[in-house]
């Protein structure tokens, strides 16, 4: 099973996600938890989201992801900041639990001026304090393209994020192609080599989400500009390799590009064609 999908927008509710996700030929979407630019979140509606999971199963979803607002710096060295991202994700991992079994997704965050070591250190010291038994969503990191103080541009630093997590099993990884790109993984040009290494360091079993993004810069640029599928500097052939990998084919594939609903019709019909059944 092919599961594609894109970013759309909560706004409308869960349900009416579902169905423009059919309507351009998706079977699975990501979505902002919240605004992320503001801090409320909407009310619980648990008919609303109880709706949805009935449209997935119909349908043959692959699972859902959410998106933690991009604005929360888990890491910060604000210590309200800290906490704000703190409450945000442990609402969010509240409300992820009405739509049992899907994926969350969260920058690690900038470090500021604090040094690596130490905002490695409060990521874990956060995700000790929200991530709990029983619940069902499992939380990934999703790898940067390092700008700025970036936490989370190299394999190595995600790999010591989940080693200091207690619940490791609720902890993943969800890959970026414009993101690692930028950091400095050659997906174009050898995209065995960063899987194997990506195997090496974290585990490929800990990857459960592909960010599906061609990106406006070069290789190695730390820029994170995302870019239509096949019009940037990764091009077609990378996603055709991407999406047909035997490693990733059964992963969900999340579009990011700046496009509308009509314009993610088109990349994922044209994905679709390239998929090998
Ligand atoms: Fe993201
Ligand atoms: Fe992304
Ligand atoms: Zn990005």
């Amino acid at each position: 099973m092919f599961n594609i999908g894109c970013h759309l927008s909560v706004s409308k509710g869960f349900e009416a996600m579902g169905k423009d996700a059919l309507k351009i030929g998706a079977n699975t979407f990501q979505f902002f938890t919240r605004n992320p630019r503001g801090s409320k979140a909407k009310a619980i509606d648990a008919v609303d989201m109880e709706k949805l999971l009935i449209l997935m199963k119909e349908n043959n979803f692959g699972p859902i992801l959410g998106h933690a607002p991009y604005t929360l710096n888990a890491c910060s060295d604000n210590e309200s900041t800290k906490e704000f991202a703190l409450q945000v994700m442990e609402d969010d991992l509240k409300r992820m639990e009405y739509l049992p079994h899907n994926l969350y997704n969260f920058h690690p965050g900038s470090h500021v001026k604090q040094g690596t070591e130490e905002g490695i250190k409060i990521i874990i010291e956060t995700l000790n304090k929200i991530l709990k038994e029983d619940q069902t969503t499992i939380v990934l990191l999703e790898t940067m393209a390092g700008k700025g103080t970036e936490i989370g541009s190299s394999f190595e630093e995600l790999k010591q994020i989940i080693d200091g997590v207690t619940l490791k099993d609720k902890m993943g990884v969800c890959l970026d192609t414009c993101h690692v790109y930028d950091a400095g993984y050659d997906i174009v040009n050898d995209l065995e080599g960063v899987l194997n290494k990506f195997d090496e360091i974290i585990g490929l079993d800990k990857l459960y989400a592909i960010h599906l993004n061609d990106s406006k810069n070069p290789f190695n640029s730390h820029k994170d500009r995302h870019e239509t599928i096949g019009e940037g500097t990764l091009g077609l052939n990378t996603f055709v390799n991407i999406i047909n990998h035997p490693r990733l084919r059964h992963l969900p594939f999340y579009l990011e590009t700046p496009n509308e609903l009509e314009g993610h019709a088109k990349e994922i019909k044209m994905l679709r064609e390239v998929y090998v059944l």
